[in-house]
């Protein structure tokens, strides 16, 4: 007999992308931001070393609310604080789902959703992308929760945000966009938020903020809803030191600004240097870019490897193999142009 449920025994786990501890890699497997955080985060956390470890931190985040409201034009009540935004999704999945119901969720995608549904112990089914990557009009039939990245990830691409909120209005269930990359698109969901109140946003401060090793993030929700989720949470998710940093990184508009600039800049760069080295290349809305290539992909990330320069393979069941390329800076990109050229 096992000391554990039969979900969680037969659960795989979720695999994240390698994080080795050494240094003298190019590292562009899990869209990490090249550039440092804003020096305002850095001033915020020697302050808060000195004076906020003794105590719990505050259970709502109120400083990041504050900040987190003024910047997006929404109320403080809208805004739930999470450990990252993967906190968020435990969240929204515990809240959500018992046994006999259904989460859904697109392939190709984040597998983190699926992981999510098998330690609930609910139902999943993954739904194919159109061959224009949208979703058809029946997406959240039968479910209770859905999940959406937009942008999506591995892909890039991205739906318009007009026809997700279709989805959400045509839902019985919760319909939520995980905006983890919206930062570096044209377009996101938070309009829509106000206008349906089953469509919920997930934000993360691990890539346009060069926040990943904080963990940060939050979810943008009617204060229904948002009430309810506050409720789930552990009673302290986020530390103080995360909470001092993220408020701080989210209020210096320029330089996330100039950041996600920066990014937008390097990834066209990149997207043109692949194309140009005989890669297909998905036209990319996030910090990261989507190829393919004839041949199998798997022996030239492990080429790349061999020169200390990470990427992502992805092999998805029924959709195949691919890269996904983080983008690092424009040397970094140059160092992998030159390092593809004696590969491909
Ligand atoms: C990176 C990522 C997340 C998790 O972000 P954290 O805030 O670091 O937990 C969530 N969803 C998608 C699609 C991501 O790529």
């Amino acid at each position: 007999m096992s000391y554990f449920r039969p979900t969680i025994d037969a659960l795989a786990g979720y695999v994240p992308g390698e994080q080795p501890q050494q240094g003298g890699l190019i590292k562009l497997n899990t869209n990490e931001n090249p550039y440092p955080p804003s020096p305002a985060v850095l001033e915020a956390l020697k302050q808060a070393i000195g004076d906020r470890l003794r105590l719990y931190p505050d259970p709502l985040a109120r400083a990041f609310r504050r900040a987190a409201a003024d910047v997006l034009g929404v109320g403080e009540d809208w805004i739930v604080a999470t450990n990252g935004s993967d906190d968020a999704l435990t969240i929204l999945t515990r809240s959500c789902l018992s046994e006999d119901d259904l989460m859904v969720a697109p392939t190709p995608s984040y597998p983190m959703y699926r992981v999510l549904a098998q330690i609930q112990g609910c139902r999943f089914e993954s739904r194919r992308f159109t061959d224009g990557w949208e979703l058809s009009g029946d997406f959240m039939a039968g479910a209770r929760l859905g999940y959406v990245p937009n942008p999506n990830s591995p892909t890039g691409t991205m739906l318009p945000p007009a026809s997700l909120l279709a989805l959400a209005r045509s839902a019985a269930g919760l319909l939520v966009v995980d905006e983890a990359y919206a930062d570096f698109a044209d377009a996101n969901c938070l309009d829509s938020v106000r206008q349906c109140e089953r469509l919920v946003v997930t934000r993360s401060l691990s890539k346009s903020y060069s926040l990943a090793g904080i963990r940060f993030g939050f979810v943008v929700a009617q204060p229904a809803i948002a009430q309810t989720l506050l409720k789930v949470k552990d009673p302290y998710n986020c530390d103080a030191l995360a909470i001092v940093a993220a408020t701080a990184a989210i209020r210096d508009r320029e330089y996330f600004r100039a950041g996600v600039e920066k990014v937008r800049a390097t990834r066209r760069r990149l997207e043109a240097m692949l194309r140009e080295l005989g890669f297909s290349v998905t036209p990319s809305h996030a910090n990261f870019v989507w190829v393919r290539h004839s041949q199998p992909v798997r022996p030239i990330y492990e080429a790349l490897k061999e020169r200390k320069i990470l990427v992502r393979y992805f092999d998805f069941p029924g959709f195949g193999t691919g890269l996904r390329v983080s983008v690092g800076t424009d040397d970094e990109i140059e160092q992998l142009g030159q390092a593809l050229r004696a590969i491909v």
